[in-house]
């Protein structure tokens, strides 16, 4: 059966506005220069200051839809706060201009600071082999990995800084704002140690990427983890939220609009990931390399950036076949890996 999302609230915030969508909680939503075009932030009362969780990517458009804000909804009361649930530009990309600006502590997990804070700060040339040899692993042909060289040194375009220093949240943490507690849950698979908030007295759940209504998060395999295995962690964190969260909050995503029926989601997403890894056998009919099963399995057609996402995406389903014993990995002669079913 499709999932239909359970979406609450009709229409959303203009960009440079704000929607109440539960006491003290403000959507905000900021432009993006990719297909998927938008990202949800929140603001949230503290009193009579504001803490931000996630900032947007870090463009112009984003800057100024922030200085209406500024002048605008949040009237000129001062931010407290900047909590950033991980280290993906569209969250993070403006952390360091925004703590900057109102000289503020930045609250993220400790993982995910650090890996922020390492790309921006990574040399094109420290890298490049490494990402070379992953992506030729995968079976890249040569007019793909022109693209790899292309896309180095992106996260850092897509970032003001990550701030030299951080207050640290884990699994388990409580924040207070607005005289509420917020407990950070962390998930892992789509980033490092993605921390999504839940209040249990507001009944709402800030899920960032970990849980969408729409679009399954992104799971995938990247070049500085190339043997990992997200898909794996990812199912393990869909078990952890559903055992640390038996109700029906509010969710507030980091795309499209917010959502009730968490338990159906979470349910939908394992079976998505089960039908996903069935897809992939299939597609492994013949002995193949990542590339042959990416093009089977994305019909449609991808962009450079939705190629990356692509290829990563198979590769952590191939990874979870040979976990699960149902696929082994070999080295062809020219170094490429190739996936058959055992
Ligand atoms: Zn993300």
């Amino acid at each position: 059966m499709t999932y239909i999302p359970n979406y609450v609230f009709e229409g959303e915030p203009a960009i440079g506005e704000t929607m109440q969508v539960a006491p003290g909680i403000h959507w905000l939503r900021m432009p993006l220069p990719f297909k998927l075009d938008h990202i949800n932030l929140w603001l949230l009362e503290d009193g009579d200051e504001w803490v931000i969780v996630d900032t947007g990517i870090c463009t112009d458009d984003c800057k100024a839809a922030w200085e209406t804000l500024f002048q605008g909804t949040m009237g000129g009361r001062p931010v407290n706060r900047v909590v950033v649930t991980h280290f993906h530009p569209d969250h993070a990309g403006l952390a360091g201009w925004l703590t900057e600006r109102f000289n503020v502590p930045l609250i993220m997990p400790l993982t995910e600071w650090t890996f922020g804070r390492m790309l921006s700060l990574d040399g094109q040339e420290v890298s490049l082999d490494v990402y070379k040899k992953f992506y030729h692993r995968a079976g890249f042909t040569p007019e793909l990995m022109d693209t790899v060289t292309r896309r180095m040194g992106g996260y850092k375009k897509a970032v003001s800084t990550i701030p030299a220093a951080l207050q640290r949240i884990e699994d388990g943490s409580e924040i207070i704002i607005g005289g509420k507690s917020w407990r950070m849950i962390v998930g892992r698979g789509h980033s490092p140690e993605h921390a999504c908030l839940y209040c249990d007295e507001a009944d709402v759940l800030i899920s960032g990427d970990q849980v969408l209504p729409k679009i399954s998060p992104n799971v995938s395999v990247w070049p500085q983890e190339p043997d990992g295995q997200p898909l794996q962690l990812y199912i393990q964190s869909i078990e952890h939220l559903r055992q640390q969260i038996p109700g029906d909050p509010l969710i507030l995503p980091s795309h499209n609009w917010p959502f009730k029926g968490l338990h159906a989601r979470l349910d939908d997403l394992d079976a998505h990931h089960v039908e996903r890894l069935d897809d992939t056998v299939e597609a492994l009919f013949e002995p193949s390399t990542g590339v042959e099963v990416l093009y089977r399995l994305f019909k449609r057609e991808l962009d450079e950036h939705q190629t990356f996402f692509a290829i990563g995406e198979t590769l952590a389903h191939l990874h979870q076949l040979v976990m699960d014993g149902r696929a082994v990995r070999s080295v062809r002669d020219d170094g490429v890996y190739i996936f058959t079913l055992t």
